[in-house]
């Protein structure tokens, strides 16, 4: 028997649909709802990290990652010529013969998720958000098309800008900006980029992953004060501006631009919500509780953990309460960890640091979150 018998996901992202996967293997029944219509992700890559592949395995997506994503055993960092400073080999493993590194396209990521939720059965309704949830238990919610339901436990896996993060902690600060902006390249995949590669040491961090046989994805994380509005056409030769100073790889795929490169860029913002993540009846997860810079790329795998781990309390206590609080023990150091060392990673990037520091805080930060989660 779990702690309690049905509950509401609130987003179908990451967080939610693992957590939707977790809990109903622990006997939940479960609604998840996601205000989009179309339950879509944009076409950016992702970073995969060895933890995040464990993870993976644990929700049963993992062979069809290594299948339709790009993995490798190491990480490796180059100067901005793409002369290599190191090999963070072997140390990024997830154990279990997980490899150490990979990447892969978030519309991919996102739809193996959905395939299992499918598969599982659960019902999922789009187009759909919540209009009220109101105080005490159980909670007897009212949607956006009218209709009420009641449940044991309402999960918020509503991102970074979670709605029910304002309306029901609204102690919490919002996202705030850390002074950089992420500049997201897709590409077809240079055959220099074999693995997770970074090329530090230059006015700006820039990194490359593959995310299949051909394509691949470049992050450039730019220093700015204050943020401005970017119209799209002119991203092509800003981005090439800030590429400017590199050889080698970067330098080829700075020749490569052109007017219709698929770039993105978007100011990184962070929150991290103090202990509990709960109240009332009511959960954060995933990005509404504690959302990272991506440095080092792991916040679709806590993500992951914390759907997993929720559905792993909901199956080991025995009321709702035990469950939540047995599932802040296991997550806040871990992703207030997350949070912590990626902001750590950004100073030293804008202090412009040198790599062998920036190097040193990313193998420590991995070789913990290999620890178990
Ligand atoms: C620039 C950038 C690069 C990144 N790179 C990496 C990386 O390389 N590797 C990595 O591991 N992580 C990376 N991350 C972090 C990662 O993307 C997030 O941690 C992850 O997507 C969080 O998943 P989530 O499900 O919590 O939230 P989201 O992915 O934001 O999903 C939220 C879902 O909730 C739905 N929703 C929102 N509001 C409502 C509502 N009111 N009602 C109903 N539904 C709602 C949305 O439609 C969405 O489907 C990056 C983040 C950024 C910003």
């Amino acid at each position: 028997m779990p702690a309690f018998t049905n509950a509401l996901i609130i987003g179908g992202g990451i967080a939610g649909m693992s957590a939707a996967l977790s809990l109903t293997e622990a006997g939940v029944r479960v609604r998840l709802i996601d205000r989009d219509a179309h339950w879509g992700v944009s076409g950016a890559g992702i970073t995969i990290t060895g933890p995040t592949l464990r993870v993976m395995k644990r929700l049963g997506i993992l062979d069809e990652v290594l299948k339709q994503g790009w993995t490798s055993a190491d990480i490796r960092a180059c100067d901005p010529d793409g002369n290599i400073l190191s090999e963070i080999a072997g140390k990024t493993s997830g154990g279990d013969g997980i490899p150490g590194a990979g990447g892969i396209m978030r519309p991919t990521l996102h739809r193996l998720l959905a395939e299992r939720v499918k598969a599982e059965g659960i019902d999922v309704s789009l187009g759909l958000t919540v209009q009220d949830i109101p105080k005490g238990r159980p909670k007897t919610v009212t949607f956006s098309d009218g209709t009420e339901a009641t449940y044991d436990l309402v999960v918020a896996a509503d991102g970074i800008f979670s709605d029910t993060r304002k309306a029901l902690f609204p102690e919490v600060d919002g996202p705030k900006y850390v002074g950089q902006i992420c500049w997201r390249l897709m590409a077809p995949r240079h055959p220099g980029i074999d693995r997770r590669t970074y090329f530090l040491g230059g006015p700006m961090k820039i990194g490359m992953n593959p995310v299949s046989p051909d394509e691949m994805y470049m992050f450039l994380l730019e220093p700015v004060e204050t943020v401005e509005w970017i119209p799209d056409e002119e991203l092509p030769a800003r981005l090439a501006k800030l590429m400017e100073s590199y050889g080698g790889i970067v330098a080829d795929v700075r020749d490569s631009l052109t007017p219709d490169s698929n770039i993105v860029a978007r100011p990184l913002e962070t929150v991290v919500c103090p202990a509990p993540w709960y109240r009332d009846g009511v959960v954060l997860i995933g990005d509404a509780a504690h959302a990272t810079t991506p440095q080092l790329a792991s916040g679709a795998g806590m993500a992951m953990e914390d759907g997993v781990v929720l559905g792993e309390c909901a199956a080991s206590e025995t009321s709702v309460e035990a469950a939540l609080e047995a599932f802040m023990a296991r997550r806040f150091d871990r992703c207030a960890f997350v949070v912590d060392k990626s902001l750590t990673l950004g100073r030293l990037e804008k202090a412009g640091s040198s790599p062998i520091d920036q190097i040193k805080v990313v193998e420590e930060a991995l070789a913990e979150l290999n620890q178990p989660y």
